[in-house]
This record gives structure tokens, sequence and C-alpha cells, in this order.
């Protein structure tokens, strides 16, 4: 996990300085702990959780926080040397048993646990809790300001303070912020683990999720996050925003630097009477010239997508349909009639301007496009498409921007994943 982590991380652009893990900061741990014993303020501790429930509940300590210093440092060398077993004894903080802040009443430090560490193994059976364990690394490491969700709360923060001031650490100022939700969007773990379970979603960075992890596979963009961040802010409070608001900030950062090309979704042949043979030239992007372009060689044949026709059986009158940068036609009872090429007849009278294959091309390829509700599209693509390359993003006129994430090079298939229109 941490791992995964880290590398949700550097997508973002952020280079951590040092990455430390407080399981190998153990020895470090124990001798602060130590020292707040010698001091007096931390005791080890043998009563029961329900008794200590009751007793913090009640404002009362119990008889351990008695126990001189030279017994509670005996007893912290025995917990350490794993001479107790689960749950009989915990290190406390001596803190104040009447503060109306209960967690400051006497509030846990250390606790045994045999279970094995993913790192450690079996080598300790003593681990701080968050609280300790997050004072003291941000005391001894220089940290100036802290960053946290505000789930934590803020109770908390006069605990850590407590244990910052005993040990002679510097406080850190301490910045909370709400979670972001994007409204329609599973966005909690535990929800997210629940549907794992089910195999409604199949992984962390399945598109139907907005972990940076699928968001990263659709191919959001580092830059949007930072966008975003800015535009919504460090609000304590909970913060909601639409997929739109992602889907704007990264348009606005892969327009310009995507090609296009077309996709036909659910391809039918469409024959256009008397369209001329002859040579297509598009640009790769209208806007970037340098780019360069392709070509396509049309005759009277094309595969429109399902959709289109659909759309186009439904208008009525002598309006033109254009086949984007190629040529226009009209709707006749013997079917469609080739009627010009120049945009400007079609800017007269015309209602639709829509995108197209060559029917005749034998180097289309066969595209898979997974979208963001879990289904798939399925369709052809112009042959250019051939040359990009896995993790390549590109924009399919009037479909949207799809990420390549694998090719099959023998069967002339392309795998996508939607990111947004
Ligand atoms: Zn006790």
């Amino acid at each position: 996990m941490a791992s995964a982590l880290l590398e949700d991380i550097k997508y973002l652009g952020i280079q951590p300085v040092k990455v430390v893990s407080i399981s190998s900061d153990l020895p470090m741990l124990y001798e602060q702990a130590e020292k707040l014993i010698r001091q007096g303020n931390a005791f080890v501790c043998f009563c029961s959780q329900e008794k200590m429930r009751e007793l913090r509940h009640e404002g009362f300590g119990c008889s351990c926080r008695n126990d001189d210093t030279k017994r509670n440092l005996d007893e912290w060398k025995k917990v350490l040397g794993k001479n107790y077993k689960e749950g009989e004894a915990v290190l406390r903080l001596k803190g104040d048993m009447s503060s109306p802040n209960h967690v400051m009443r006497d509030p846990v430090l250390f606790r045994v646990t045999y279970k094995e560490h993913y790192l450690q193994g079996a080598k300790y059976c003593v681990w701080p809790l968050y609280d300790f364990a997050n004072s003291v690394e941000d005391g001894t490491m220089g940290i100036t300001h802290v960053m946290r969700s505000s789930e934590f709360g803020t109770m908390r923060i006069e605990l850590q303070d407590r244990i910052k001031d005993l040990l002679k650490l510097p406080r850190q100022t301490i910045i909370q912020y709400g979670r972001f939700n994007v409204r329609g969007a599973v966005t909690q773990g535990r929800e997210i683990r629940k549907l794992m379970e089910t195999g409604a979603i199949k992984s962390w960075d399945d598109p139907q999720l907005v972990t940076i992890k699928a968001l990263r596979r659709r191919g959001i963009q580092p830059e949007t996050f930072w966008e975003l961040a800015i535009e919504v802010g460090l609000s304590p409070t909970e913060t909601n925003f639409d997929w739109q608001m992602i889907s704007a900030f990264n348009r606005k950062v892969l327009d310009p630097k995507c090609s296009r090309y077309f996709y036909v979704e659910n391809p039918q042949k469409a024959t256009v009477k008397g369209a001329p043979q002859r040579k297509v030239e598009l640009k790769l992007h209208p806007d970037a010239p340098e780019r360069g372009s392709r070509q396509f060689f049309v005759s009277d044949a094309f595969y429109l997508s399902k959709k289109d026709l659909d759309a186009i059986s439904k208008l009525k009158g002598a309006s033109l349909v254009r086949l984007m940068d190629c040529l226009n036609f009209k709707k006749s009872d013997s079917g469609f009639v080739f009627d010009s090429v120049e945009y400007e007849r079609y800017r007269m009278s015309g209602s639709t301007i829509i995108h197209w294959l060559p029917a005749d091309d034998k180097s289309l390829l066969s595209v898979k496009v997974l979208m963001p509700d879990g289904s798939t599209s399925k369709g052809l693509a112009e042959s250019a498409t051939a040359g990009l390359k896995a993790g390549e993003i590109v924009q399919f006129a009037r479909f949207g921007f799809c990420r390549l994430e694998s090719k099959n090079e023998h069967a002339k298939e392309l795998s996508f994943i939607y990111c947004h229109n």
C-alpha cells in the first residue's frame, strides 16, 4: 500500500525529500517513551479496556498511574521483552483525567501486538499509536507544516502538542482539510472494497472510480489535479464537485497536445451516390499544422456510426449533411446523394456534420473503448491510429479523449479507455 501511495504522489509531480516508515524508527520511539516514563509522565497500565473506558468516562485515574518511576521502567522493559500478552499491558500518557477533552484522559501511547509486521516480521511486539508516533516523527524530522484530513478531528491536536511539549519537540502548524467528493462517484475506501467483493468493480483503477489510479489510467493529467486543488482550496469542510469540473480542466491540458482521429462506433456501411473518387487530407490537429496530416482515399462507400445514421433518418427536408472535411450529401427517396465538397455550401444550408471512414479501406483497425460505466464501446478507427503507442491519448472526433491501453498488432486491434468528451 505504501508504495502504491508513493506512486500516486509521484504521478502528481511531488517528489518526497524523504520517506519515513515508523516501523524502522521503533528504537527511537521507545527511547522517547522511556524519557516520558523517567519524567513521570507515562506509566505502564495493566487495567482491562472495559475498566479504563469506565474510569476515563467518569474522570478517575486507575491505580497504575501512582506506581513509581522505577517500577514503571522495569515493567516497560518487561513489556518490550515480550513478557506480556496482547491486551495485558499498555503504556499510557499521564494526562488530565478531568480534562473536558476526553482524548487527554490518560491516552494509550503504546500497545502490545504479536501480529507479524510486513517489514519487521516478529521482531517487535510493542507498537506506538498514531498520536505518539506522529508527534515524535513530526517533531524530530523538522516538519513545519502538517496537512491532514479533518476527519482526524481537532481534539487530538491538543494531545499531540502535549506530547511534543513534554519531549521538548517543536510544534507544527496544523492545516486540516475536508474530503473531496466527486458527485455521483464512489469515493469512500470502505464502499469501494464492498463493490470489489461483489465483483462490480475489478480493481482500484476501475474507470467507475475516481481514485488517483483510476483517473491516471483514464488520462487525467497531473496538471489537472493541481488546478483542481487550487480551485477547491483547503476548506476544512467537505467539498463536492462535479465530474464536469475535472474534465473541463483536463480538456484544456489535453486539447492542444492530442491528435485527432476518426473512430466510428458501431459502424454501418452507407453509400453516397455519385460521390467522386478522390484523396482527402486531414490535419492531425486543426490548430497545429506542423503536426502533420493523414490521407484518406475515398469513393462512394463509407462507414458511419449507427447513432449518426439513426439521427439522419429523422432529419426532415432536403438539408445537407456533411461528412467532416470531405463532402456534402442529401437524403433522397433512393438513398444518400452526393451534393458538393465545399464547406461553404454546407454552411448555407447544412444541418449536421458527422465523421466517417472509407469503407473500402482494408487497413482500418478494430477498436474497443472501456467506458466509465464499465461497458465497452466497439467500432473501427482509421489506419493512422496503428502507429499509436500504449499510453498515448488521442481525441476521437465527436466521441471524446481516449487513452490507448494496449494494442494487438497481429489482430490490428486497439484497446482504449475513455477519458472524457
Ligand atoms: Zn491501570
